[in-house]
């Protein structure tokens, strides 16, 4: 008789997680990119993420050891960065993954000034992370064709805080939880 398949495809091991940190949307927010998806869909199509995954990666870690969590934490803590607005206004398309997203014409300086504050503290401890630049984006569709650019409505997105997210791969897909927080100054 053999067993069932772990819940968990990534994290097979017990003793590692699936994180990243990651801007998490208020209410308002999650509405209004899902609005974006949706309408993105109908120019492209492709699957949709659902309304509760949808985020911004700041970094990603990857299979941490759980053993990691305390050092993952105190790295977040030295970040020190400010509150703004972050404004989505340009859809893309990565021919390499299939993914359709909405991302920012112009990353404001406080967005790139976290993104590089949290790398560099996870750099100096150790922690892998990306060599390439930052593209802030949000995904909207997996597996889509892309097409044409249209034209879109931009989300106002208030930034006034960063999350370190659990990934937990179930058999209807991702599944994300808000591990922790840390408010950005005003
Ligand atoms: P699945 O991989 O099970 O389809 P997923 O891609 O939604 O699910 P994760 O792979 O855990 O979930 O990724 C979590 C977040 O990190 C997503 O926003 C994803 O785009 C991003 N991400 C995943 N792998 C990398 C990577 N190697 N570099 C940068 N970001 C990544
Ligand atoms: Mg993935």
């Amino acid at each position: 008789m053999t067993e069932s398949a772990p819940a968990e495809f990534h994290s097979a091991k017990p003793d590692t997680l699936r994180l990243f940190f990651a801007l998490w949307p208020d209410d308002a927010t999650r509405a209004a990119l899902n609005r974006t998806g949706k309408w993105l869909h109908q120019h492209w199509g492709g699957r949709r993420m659902r309304a509760d995954t949808l985020h911004l990666t700041l970094a990603f870690l990857g299979s941490t050891p759980v053993a990691h969590l305390d050092a993952l934490v105190a790295c977040a803590n030295t970040v020190q960065s400010h509150a703004f607005e972050l404004i989505l206004d340009q859809a893309g398309y990565w021919r390499h993954n299939r993914i359709g997203w909405l991302g920012a014409s112009e990353a404001p300086p406080q967005h790139l000034d976290l993104v590089g504050a949290l790398n560099t503290a996870l750099q100096a401890a150790g922690f892998p992370v990306d060599a390439w630049p930052h593209v802030p984006h949000v995904t909207l569709l997996r597996n889509t064709a892309g097409g044409e650019m249209p034209a879109c409505e931009p989300v106002r997105w208030p930034v006034s805080d960063f999350a370190l997210v659990k990934s937990v791969t179930e058999p209807q897909g991702a599944r994300y939880e808000v591990i922790r927080r840390w408010s950005l100054d005003r």
